[in-house]
């Protein structure tokens, strides 16, 4: 059987297992059901309401929902989302990969309330939190989002579809092919991971854009839900598009990817900047100090988690300095970051997204606050 795009149907297959096995060589070790810091906490149930493997839903406030995702498990949902129920009106939170994780957290939702839901959020426009929007298209939810999120997303994702497989992936394999070293040659594997389970999502979906698009210069904006209001911000840092939810009142923030909670943070973004993303974490650190922060990706944390990702972007852009000071150019300095051993445990999604861009930006605020 011959797809659109002309892999068969075995290929296909295997760039889904292929997907599988990246996320969990990423992760070297076993999630924990929750972060030791947080076993105390009597707003977070030890409980989850619903277990899949790929996910887990867990009450973390009055009304409040986390979704935490296994991403060894598969790649149905990959981030994180939740919901949150008032009285009156629920609002769940990302579109995951597929039609079917959103589709997951919706059943969650309902076996906790029957109130009509006023929406859906996307944190942002990257595919493991909108591929599954078209679950919502299907289901009258509006979906919102920031105002570029939409446009986003087309010019993202829809170039790839139908494309030439070769012609994706043809330069990321040239890049592990003329590696001049093993270490280059194992980021660029990584890469080549990534994008190649990029490409099978992006082939494998139906796009679905927010109709409601959210304009950052009229936030924050109040959402009453009855009995629970919900603020949504947006701030800079991750990709240009990112909005935080916010429940004041309980001192639960759901982030999206503007936390990567025990993850190396995802950089790769054109509008991901690192001296705006560290602003923005300086901002959640000065916080309520009991606050909860919902990840986009790992375990569910306090504090001490807005700490830790401050530690590891002190760490990059320590290592990058020195690198700039000492005339180490910026193709080179990208491969050079050597992960100490406080963070080894970190997942990094795939050298190229992360580490590799988080300098060369870094090479470049320190260009432009020089000239
Ligand atoms: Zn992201």
């Amino acid at each position: 059987m011959n797809l659109a795009n002309g892999f068969s149907r075995r290929e296909f297959l295997a760039q889904t297992s292929c997907f599988g096995a990246l996320y969990a060589l990423a992760m070297r070790i076993p999630l924990p059901a929750l972060g030791a810091d947080l076993v105390d906490d009597s707003r977070v149930s030890q409980t989850p309401l619903v277990d899949k493997g790929f996910a887990a839903v867990r009450k973390v406030g009055n009304g409040l929902y986390a979704t935490i995702s296994d991403p060894t498990k598969g790649p149905t949902t990959l981030c994180n989302g939740g919901f949150l129920v008032g009285k009156d009106a629920a609002l769940l939170i990302e579109g995951f990969t597929t039609p079917a994780g959103a589709s997951f957290q919706m059943d969650a939702l309902r076996m906790v309330s029957q109130v009509p839901v006023k929406a859906a959020l996307d944190t942002h426009y990257h595919f493991d939190h909108s591929m599954g929007n078209s679950f919502y298209g299907v289901n009258n939810i509006p979906l919102w989002a920031h105002a570029t999120t939409a446009r986003r997303i087309v010019d993202s994702y829809s170039p790839m579809q139908g494309a030439y497989k070769e012609a994706v992936l043809g330069p990321l394999e040239k890049r592990v092919k003329d590696a001049k070293s093993d270490t280059e040659r194992a980021h660029a594997q990584s890469d080549l991971n990534a994008v190649t389970g990029l490409f099978q999502i992006a082939n494998s979906s139906v796009l679905g854009l927010p109709n409601r698009p959210l304009d950052p210069a009229k936030l924050p904006m109040s959402i009453d839900l009855g009995g629970l209001t919900a603020v949504l911000e947006s701030h800079p840092g991750h990709s240009g598009t990112d909005i935080i939810a916010r429940v004041p009142e309980q001192n639960v923030v759901y982030t999206g990817d503007l936390l990567f909670s025990g993850w190396y943070p995802v950089c790769f973004d054109e509008k991901a900047t690192i001296s705006g993303w560290r602003e923005t974490l300086k901002k959640f650190a000065a916080f309520d100090k009991d606050t909860l922060f919902v990840p986009g990706h790992g375990q569910i944390c306090g504090q001490e988690g807005i700490a830790l990702i401050r530690e590891v972007f002190d760490d990059i852009a320590g290592q990058a300095e020195k690198m700039y000071k000492a005339g180490i150019p910026a193709e080179e300095a990208q491969h050079r970051y050597a992960v100490p051993d406080k963070f080894k445990n970190f997942p990094i999604y795939a050298w190229g997204f992360t580490i590799g861009p988080a300098i060369t930006k870094l090479y470049g605020e320190r260009k432009t606050a020089k000239s």
